[in-house]
């Protein structure tokens, strides 16, 4: 134990030291200052006006009035600044042109959920190992990967082994398996693509995500095949087999799938995947989402989906708070693929990736997949990007 004399000795070699770490503060330079904003950040319950400081492509400072000098400075006063945003439900890789397209909008890591099946696995591999931000892949269990006429329409598609294969050739870029199980896509095949699909991604250990809605069977008999870790997307769609029943409660094999860790995404899109009647109708029972996706591609912004910020903004006017968005956004989907487990957050030492967003107050219009439109008093935009410590510049594209 200390005597009174050495511990205030003690103390005050502390203070010198505290002191000197002041200096030097004072005189430290920054690469990236972003000034003023209202930082989220879910994952450190933070939700103040700060400064946020970066250097050598971390995060070194979330506090109130930083001192010292930045190479470059956003003023982000009156804007949100949040962590990078995580998409895991896009078709970024479809081609080259995706990832830094989605950057720009403060997407600093995505996931392609299955645009293509092992015959052509070579083709979003390539585009995730040249996007800027990590970029992985789904390998999609109908060998052709999506199809107008159908991924598993012809069963044979469905061909465990070649998934197998492609997933162990790109084991650094393919983190799962992907199923469309839609009428439209697999017929009455569903339960056999799915049964296969979770064969191919079992051996691995790695997650599979279920694209629902519009099954020929019974969500009951599809669930019981999911495992902790799994991914259901497109949780809002319509009957037949939504996940909530007509008397307006949550069926109980979802509850279990989620009560034993499979996560539920929204996976806006563009056709039979969100109808606002059925959104308000779960997002009632409390049954809310655990990650917001887009189911993006390069034609987006002409869409109802447009970018990340604006699926954010959809579930505001049905009691969803800013906070919760920005969590369904950011810390929640780094916990679904490790190749995040990372980001998603502004804690220091994070690699500095950062979405500063504006929360716009008017009239704003969104489209559910129906042509169905609600209102709401709130939507975000991207205003800026940094990824990896730097600025990322939008360019001017027409809409
Ligand atoms: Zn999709």
């Amino acid at each position: 134990m200390l005597s009174r004399r050495e511990f205030l000795s003690t103390a005050a070699a502390g203070a010198a030291v505290l002191c000197s770490d002041v200096r030097l503060l004072a005189q430290t330079k920054y690469d990236l200052l972003i000034r003023g904003g209202r930082v989220i950040d879910p994952s450190l319950h933070l939700d103040g006006i700060r400064d946020v400081a970066i250097a050598a492509g971390r995060i070194v400072a979330v506090d109130a009035n930083i001192n010292g000098e930045a190479a470059d400075t956003i003023d982000a006063r009156g804007k949100l600044v949040v962590p990078g945003l995580i998409d895991i439900h896009t078709h970024a890789a479809r081609s080259a042109d995706g990832p830094p397209m989605m950057l720009e909008d403060g997407v600093t890591g995505w996931i392609d959920a299955g645009t293509q099946g092992a015959d052509h696995i070579a083709d979003p591999v390539a585009v995730a190992k040249a996007s800027v931000q990590p970029g992985r892949v789904l390998v999609n269990i109908g060998r052709a990967g999506v199809q107008q006429d159908g991924d598993a329409m012809d069963l044979a598609r469905a061909d465990v082994a070649l998934a197998k294969d492609a997933i162990a050739k790109h084991r650094d870029v393919v983190v799962g398996v992907k199923a469309r199980l839609s009428r439209d896509v697999v017929g009455a095949n569903d339960y056999e693509v799915l049964r296969r699909a979770q064969e191919a991604a079992s051996a691995f250990n790695l997650p599979l995500m279920i694209h629902m809605g519009q099954t020929s069977s019974p969500l009951s008999k599809l669930f019981e095949m999911l495992k902790p870790g799994d991914i259901v997307t497109h949780m809002f769609a319509p009957p037949p087999n939504s996940i909530v029943a007509d008397d307006g409660r949550i069926l109980p094999e979802v509850l279990a799938a989620r009560r034993r860790g499979v996560w539920f995404d929204v996976g806006n899109g563009q056709t039979g995947h969100m109808r606002w009647d059925t959104v308000a109708a779960i997002m009632k029972t409390g049954f809310w989402p655990d990650t917001f996706s887009t189911d993006w591609n390069t034609n987006s912004r002409r869409t109802g989906v447009v970018d990340m910020p604006n699926c954010m903004s959809k579930l505001l006017g049905y009691g969803m708070s800013v906070t919760d968005a920005v969590a369904c956004a950011t810390w929640r989907p780094s916990r679904v693929f490790p190749v995040f487990s990372d980001r998603g957050t502004l804690n220091v030492g994070a690699p500095a990736d950062v979405a500063v967003l504006e929360l716009r107050d008017g009239n704003f219009e969104f489209l559910d997949n129906y042509k169905g439109t609600i209102r709401g008093a709130q939507r975000l935009f991207p205003f800026a990007t940094v990824f990896g410590g730097r600025r990322v510049t939008r360019a001017e594209r027409p809409l």
